[in-house]
């Protein structure tokens, strides 16, 4: 892990240095780029001066080019040669050659002898005077002489100012007898080329600058002036007196190919020209435009240092792009992971639910089953109780079937004897005694077929007084025995409430045998049952006036064989079944001691609705 993330560290430092390469290469490539650009805009405009400047000097010098020879075929020029200590032929020759040059606009005009020696001269009558000179020396005066024509370029010996000369041989009768001057100014053309930033310049073969439109570099040549170069000039006196210098400046070519021409050390670039030139072939010239590069080269900065910055501001919009992207790709994986952790617990907690499900269910059907086995139990337990109930009843039992069995008797003895007395009439009072008791007999059985009988489950809808009734009819016998008051009162006639029949019966067997048994022996025997009908609900309740049950027991009077009577007397299940029989009514059975003394026990049953009632 810990070297998984060195070597990625590591990555991005060489990335990022790669980077700085290629951003420095690209900004070194833009740089020439721009550079050779600029360089190209400046050279267009130094070539559009140069061929201005060169054509002023070509028309310049053009317009002197065949004028020495047409002079040199001059009559008054001529007659000199011929003669020439004849003072009326130079004094002629001298005024002729004012005039033309005053009228060509040239700075001088003379006549050099062949050896020479100078005969006549347009400023014969100035202080510098050329009359009586010798100039030899000039190339212009041999190149005429051996050639028919001569040029040159110098700075007058005698006058100090510079000029072009133009010779031209004078052939007289096949005799080359001399050569006609004509000197030019060449100010004139310097002044045309006033700029402040450029500079133009013309240099000899010697690379000596003789022309410029800034006077500082006047008579400098670039580089070293060795002494055959100066040899050279002093031969032909060019530049007469002038004290020669050098500019120590070096000519370069860039790249680009493009001519650079500077100083050394820390004026290298402050001090730097971009170099357009042309030779001038008839003067052997060459004239120059030097543009400084300066302001191209800021130029050229400023665009790199502007595609820099655009670089910059794009690849930090793209960093920022990428940034954003990058952390919502993280969102959006750490959203996916929290889904896909969501998903895998719905998925457990699915499981753990169908698991529980399943343990649920299957305790369900447990309960069910123990449910099914308690219910069972429970209706044996009745049963059982209801025998119970039977078996104690049924000594009772025997004595109350007994009674009007022995009635009876009596009763058809008598009626024998009276009908054999025939006495017809109380025969018959007699056999209807007879009849209403096998009557009762009969009822008393039947109740107690159905008090045995197994209850069916179903509930149905059961008229309360028709309970009450048989259950007093089961134990009518009890109550005249003790000596027990039943005091009934139901309220509205024809109450209903959901239960079974017989379950109903027993339960309110069980609490008035319970009652009777309570005031059997007290002084007050009463017992009151009453019901009413409130909000769906019907209660019943029966009151005794024995001794109450104790508060301490009254949580407990309805568990299972729960029974404080002697043995034999009771098994404690009356009253547990029966709060079992209500519970299965949808209804409750509750104990309270009354506040005038006594038990009071309260049965809260279903009501039947009228419309149910109804449709029985
Ligand atoms: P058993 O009657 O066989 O004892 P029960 O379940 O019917 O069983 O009654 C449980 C006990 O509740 C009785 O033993 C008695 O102590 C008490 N008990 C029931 N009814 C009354 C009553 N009306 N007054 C006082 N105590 C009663």
């Amino acid at each position: 892990m810990k070297v998984e993330t060195l070597s990625r560290k590591r990555l991005r430092w060489l990335a990022a240095l790669l980077a700085l390469i290629v951003l420095a290469g690209a900004s070194w490539l833009g740089h020439s780029h721009a550079l050779a650009r600029s360089f190209q805009e400046l050279s267009l405009r130094g070539q559009n001066t140069l061929n201005l400047a060169e054509s002023t000097i070509q028309g310049q010098l053009e317009r002197f080019e065949r004028l020495p020879e047409l002079l040199a075929d001059q009559r008054a020029i001529r007659s000199l040669l011929l003669a020439p200590r004849d003072p009326d032929l130079i004094m002629a020759a001298n005024t002729y050659l004012r005039d033309v040059a005053t009228l060509l606009g040239a700075s001088d005009a003379y006549v050099m002898y062949r050896d020479g020696v100078t005969l006549a001269a347009s400023n014969f009558d100035q202080p510098l005077s050329f009359v009586g000179g010798n100039f030899a020396f000039r190339p212009y005066f041999s190149d005429a002489m051996s050639g028919g024509r001569g040029r040159f370029y110098a700075l007058g010996t005698t006058s100090n100012k510079r000029g072009y000369y133009f010779g031209a041989a004078i052939d007289v009768a096949g005799q080359r007898l001399g050569v006609m001057v004509i000197k030019i100014d060449v100010d004139d053309l310097e002044r045309a080329w006033a700029s402040e930033d450029l500079r133009i310049i013309v240099t000899d073969p010697e690379d000596i600058i003789f022309l410029s439109n800034r006077p500082d570099w006047l008579f400098h040549a670039f580089g070293a002036l060795t002494p055959d170069r100066l040899a050279r000039s002093q031969q032909t006196r060019r530049y007469a007196n002038a004290t020669l210098g050098e500019i120590d400046f070096q000519t370069r070519s860039d790249r680009a190919g493009f001519q650079l021409l500077s100083g050394h050390g820390r004026d290298a670039v402050a001090s730097e020209y971009l170099v357009v030139q042309s030779w001038m072939p008839q003067a052997d010239w060459t004239v120059q435009v030097l543009l400084p590069t300066r302001a191209a080269r800021l130029q050229a900065a400023v665009f790199v240092a502007l595609a820099l910055l655009a670089a910059g501001s794009l690849a930090l919009s793209g960093l920022i792009l990428w940034q954003r992207r990058r952390q919502l790709a993280l969102r959006l994986q750490m959203e996916k992971a929290a889904k896909d952790d969501l998903e895998r617990r719905v998925i457990a907690r699915t499981a753990e639910l169908r698991d529980a499900n399943a343990a649920l269910q299957g305790e369900v059907a447990e309960r069910r089953a123990t449910e099914a086995q308690l219910r069972k139990t429970q209706t044996e337990l009745v049963q059982a109780g209801k025998l119970a109930a039977l078996g104690q009843m049924s000594a009772a039992l025997s004595h109350e079937f007994n009674q009007p069995l022995g009635a009876a008797r009596n009763y058809a003895e008598n009626a024998q004897l009276l009908l054999a007395q025939d006495r017809r009439d109380e025969a018959d009072e007699a056999l209807a005694r007879i009849v209403s008791m096998i009557d009762r007999l009969s009822r008393i059985s039947h109740h107690l077929r159905n008090f045995a009988r197994k209850p069916n489950q179903q509930l149905r809808n059961v008229v309360l007084a028709d309970a009450v009734h048989e259950a007093q009819e089961l134990l009518g016998w009890r109550l005249r025995k003790a000596g027990v008051m039943l005091d009934v009162d139901l309220g509205a006639p024809g109450l209903q409430v959901v239960a079974g029949p017989v379950r109903l019966q027993q339960v309110l067997v069980n609490l008035l045998s319970n009652a009777i048994d309570a005031v059997e022996g007290h002084d007050d025997r009463q017992l009151e049952l009453r019901a009413c009908a409130d909000a769906g609900r019907v209660r019943v309740t029966l009151r005794d006036h024995g001794p109450g049950v104790p508060e301490a027991l009254q949580p407990r009077i309805f568990d299972p064989f729960f029974s404080t009577k002697e043995v034999g007397k009771g098994l404690g299940l009356g009253l547990s079944i029966s709060y079992n029989i209500l519970r299965d009514f949808g209804g409750t059975l509750s104990v309270r001691n009354h506040p005038q003394g006594g038990a009071e026990f309260t049965l809260d049953l279903q009501a039947v609705a009228p419309q149910a009632e109804a449709a029985e």
